[in-house]
């Protein structure tokens, strides 16, 4: 058997951390098996849908990488073969017309809640099997009123749902568009699909669907629900408080591999292992490992999963997201150092690709303010150590850290001084504020006119 799995967002929001991470399990169990992603965009809630949440779905998997063999298939493009199968269940006797009006449902529903009894439809229109009339009318699937539906979900072991709970659903509404459940199903079915993997919240929805593709004759597919992802508070993830785009972990500077890092390592575990590869991920992922119970999401541990990409990725992989908050910031870098370099000497001091942007401002653009803190440091005895590191300096014949280094220890050591004395305040002269690489790499970095230019208006501010 070719395992093929799919991922099937509804654009009805941004893609955010749990679909991301079902997205995730979904294709490393079709790479781990060497089988195939499918991606299909559950489109047909029309007043919900819009085509850029669709474009932000697309732009999440790509931005993590996630690449699909097949797709996307969008739903909306597919309504004739729904209607098709609709027509099918209806010929064979496996559905019926339903015009029971909204007001007899309404009544019918606040009965049952008075008696305490779950509302539920109750097939007045089966039992009658109503002739066709010009009345509006849905159509309802005949579920089996007898027995019970069992799976053996991947991830919560066996779940049976008793039919007698369960009513007739709903498959095309009254303006004929199909719902959820009955789309789905055909798409599973025409796709091939092998493993059904997505969240908790579907469950309620499978016993359903399982009753649906008997009916049509389908093999049914493997199931596994993945556990919720709940906030640092232990609640459900909310549109408001953090299921924020996953674009907009890029926007905070993550590294999707640090995402994806930290995405697989919700719900899933292999021994005590924390990072893993993409090629590791695939090595070793299984849907049966993860776990049932609900995860919390928590940004510290992400925090360090980007930073350790930050430090241990390629410098060439990393430059680019960098560029991207460069960007935001509104930074040019064509008269400063390369990226990479920043990436090489900033990764150890900070989390984000933000924050590491934030702290690097004054290699692209000149210091004319200095930081409050640093202020206190530029007195007007601190002229005659910076004049000291600026001669020093300008007459070096090759400009690299290590050279700089010697200057800056000469000088301390002419003028009895501690080393870091002299290191800081020509830190707070050539960066403004009190927090920097080491100096010597700082200064190499910011090359040799731009720092005889600093130290020299630092000197001014000192003899003001
Ligand atoms: N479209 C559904 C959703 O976004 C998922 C359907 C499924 O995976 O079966 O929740």
């Amino acid at each position: 058997m070719t395992v093929r799995t799919r991922f099937a967002p509804s654009p009805t929001g941004f893609l955010h951390l749990g679909g991301a991470r079902t997205a995730l399990f979904c294709w490393l169990y079709a790479r781990r098996f060497s089988g195939q992603f499918i991606l299909r965009i559950e489109d047909t809630d029309l007043e919900r849908s819009n085509s850029e949440l669709v474009q932000a779905i697309l732009d999440g998997m790509e931005w993590l990488e996630l690449d699909w063999d097949e797709g996307p298939f969008y739903q909306m493009e597919r309504i004739d073969r729904y209607r098709e199968i609709i027509a099918q269940l209806l010929a064979e006797g496996n559905a019926y017309k339903c015009y029971c009006s909204k007001e007899r449902l309404i009544d019918l529903r606040e009965k049952q809640m008075a008696v305490k009894e779950k509302p539920r439809y109750d097939g007045l229109c089966r039992m009658q099997d109503p002739k066709d009339s010009d009345q509006p009318y849905v159509i309802r699937f005949k579920n089996p009123q007898e027995g019970s539906v069992t799976f053996d979900d991947q991830v919560h072991g066996t779940i049976t749902f008793q039919n007698s709970e369960l009513d007739d659903l709903i498959i095309a509404r009254s303006d004929g568009t199909p719902t959820y459940n009955l789309t789905v199903v055909v798409d599973d079915m025409d796709m091939n699909i092998t493993h059904v993997i997505r969240g908790a919240d579907h469950i309620n929805n499978t016993p359903r669907q399982i009753n649906l593709l008997k009916a049509l004759g389908a093999e049914l597919p493997i199931y596994a629900h993945v556990p919720m992802i709940l906030g640092p508070d232990g609640k459900k993830l909310s549109k408001r408080r953090n299921a924020v785009s996953i674009m907009q972990y890029h926007d905070f500077g993550y590294l999707p591999d640090a995402l994806l890092n930290y995405l697989v390592r919700l719900g899933w575990s292999h021994g005590d292992q924390e990072i893993f590869s993409r090629e590791e991920m695939i090595k070793c992922f299984d849907i049966k490992d993860v776990n049932k119970a609900p995860t919390i999401f928590d940004f510290d541990k992400l925090n360090w999963l980007n930073q350790h990409y930050m430090k241990t990725e390629d410098p060439e992989k990393v430059a680019p997201y960098l560029q991207h908050q460069m960007d935001l910031l509104g930074i040019d870098i064509s008269s400063g150092p390369m990226l990479t370099e920043i990436v090489k000497v900033q990764a150890e001091r900070c989390h984000t690709l933000k924050e590491m942007a934030e702290k690097s401002i004054y290699f692209y653009r000149d210091v004319t303010v200095y930081e409050e803190k640093a202020q206190k440091h530029l007195k007007l005895e601190a002229a005659v150590i910076l004049e000291a590191v600026k001669e020093g300096v300008a007459n070096l014949t090759d400009w690299t850290a290590e050279s700089i280094h010697q200057v800056v220890i000469a000088v301390a050591e002419k003028l009895e001084l501690k080393l870091g004395k002299v290191a800081q305040l020509v830190r707070v002269a050539v960066t403004g504020g009190t927090v920097s690489p080491p100096i010597d790499v700082t200064l190499e970095l910011l090359g040799r006119e731009c720092v005889l230019e600093r130290l020299q208006r630092a000197i001014a501010f000192c003899e003001e």
